[in-house]
């Protein structure tokens, strides 16, 4: 880290034609502050991904994979059930290759989500939170049905394991290619990431143990009791294991088909329960202590990263997905408590100088 050289930089040495040709390639950063001082801990960091998370994956995924099977023709409306992640990832590969996006979304999720992707130009219909993920999800298929819209279909389709596969696993496999990667941690909201990057590690690193977390008030694989599913994969009702939980993104009310191939071929060897509070906690030390900022199912996955780790062997590598960034939570518990107005300690800092004072006016 240290160097007597000034910081200079050489460019990627190539253009991009599109926006969606920047998604991936994210890179793997150690934390250095916070992480037990016997392990090596990494985040893979999927906010630097081009709309922010690693949703961005698995929306060109979607889009490519219907464009070359002909299911979705040019200009045909694309519609998708999203906690809002995958909603602003279409919203961004839907504006770049001009297909029109609908959005349903439960009105639980946070008001900077909604504004993004009508930024971004797509119309979001909002569903009640009572309703849970499943209300937002049959929303969806109603007006798919209904309009002849392409239906994206996240937590059934082969596009989203298949795009980490492709893509987040090959970047692990090439960024530890002769290093020790003894954990990689991470969360599920559809699987996909679990799934598409479990069936890579599981043949190409058969030592790396896989931790998969979930919420603990919401802790639907850890019950053991089993999703029923319709013909076409999807749910047929609300888990019983489920309560509503703080931490976007993760584990809806349902095990999405795509996360039940993770759960059959038992790609993870361990599940850890992660509260609301210690993912936002850690989130926050993330921020303050290392400079890495990201949301709430980011500090979940550090939460239980830190967890294996202060367990592990001495010397142990680890990596946790930090799925999203943190400016997605502005409006929700991961921001409480950061005042707008200027702190009592601020204040004594504008008095402690003669000029331009705010405050002492009042
Ligand atoms: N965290 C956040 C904030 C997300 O939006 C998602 C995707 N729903 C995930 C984690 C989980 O990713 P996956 O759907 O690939 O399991």
């Amino acid at each position: 880290m240290t160097s007597h050289a000034s910081r200079t930089t050489d460019g990627r040495k190539r253009l991009y034609d599109s926006v969606v040709d920047t998604i991936g390639n994210t890179p793997c950063i150690r934390v250095n502050r916070i992480a037990p001082k016997h392990v090596r801990l990494y985040v893979k960091a999927e906010f630097f991904n081009p709309a922010g998370s690693v949703k961005d994956r698995l929306a060109i995924s979607i889009i490519e994979e219907a464009e070359r099977r002909g299911d979705l023709k040019p200009g045909q409306t694309v519609v998708e059930a999203t906690s809002g992640n995958t909603g602003i990832g279409l919203a961004m590969v839907c504006a770049a290759k001009g297909y029109p996006l609908v959005v349903t979304m439960a009105d639980s999720f946070s008001i900077e989500r909604r504004r993004m992707m009508r930024f971004l130009g797509a119309k979001v219909v909002l569903t009640p939170r009572a309703a849970k993920g499943l209300g937002m999800y049959r929303k969806a298929q109603e007006l798919a049905e209904a309009n002849g819209w392409f239906y994206a279909r996240q937590f059934e389709t082969p596009a989203n394991a298949k795009i980490h596969e492709n893509t987040t696993a090959r970047e692990l496999l090439a960024d530890f290619n002769g290093e020790r990667l003894d954990y990689w941690v991470t969360g599920y909201g559809t699987g996909g990431t679990i799934t598409g990057v479990g069936r890579v590690l599981r043949k190409e690193r058969p030592n790396t143990k896989i931790i998969l977390s979930e919420p603990s008030i919401a802790q639907l694989l850890g019950s053991g009791v089993a999703q029923e599913r319709g013909a076409d994969h999807s749910p047929a009702g609300s888990h019983s294991a489920f309560t509503p939980h703080p931490i976007q993104g993760w584990t809806p009310d349902f095990i999405p088909y795509v996360l039940q191939e993770s759960v059959d071929k038992h790609y993870y060897d361990e599940l850890i329960p992660i509260a609301g509070p210690d993912a936002i906690a850690w989130s926050r030390r993330l921020a303050l202590e290392e400079g890495i900022f990201t949301g709430i199912s980011g500090g979940a996955s550090l939460a239980a990263a830190v967890q294996v780790a202060e367990r592990a062997p001495e010397g142990s590598v680890l990596c946790c997905m930090l799925p999203d960034t943190g400016e997605r939570y502005l409006s929700t518990p991961l921001f409480e408590g950061v005042a707008t107005e200027m702190t009592p300690e601020e204040e004594a800092l504008s008095r402690s100088t003669p000029g331009y004072q705010m405050a002492a006016a009042a």
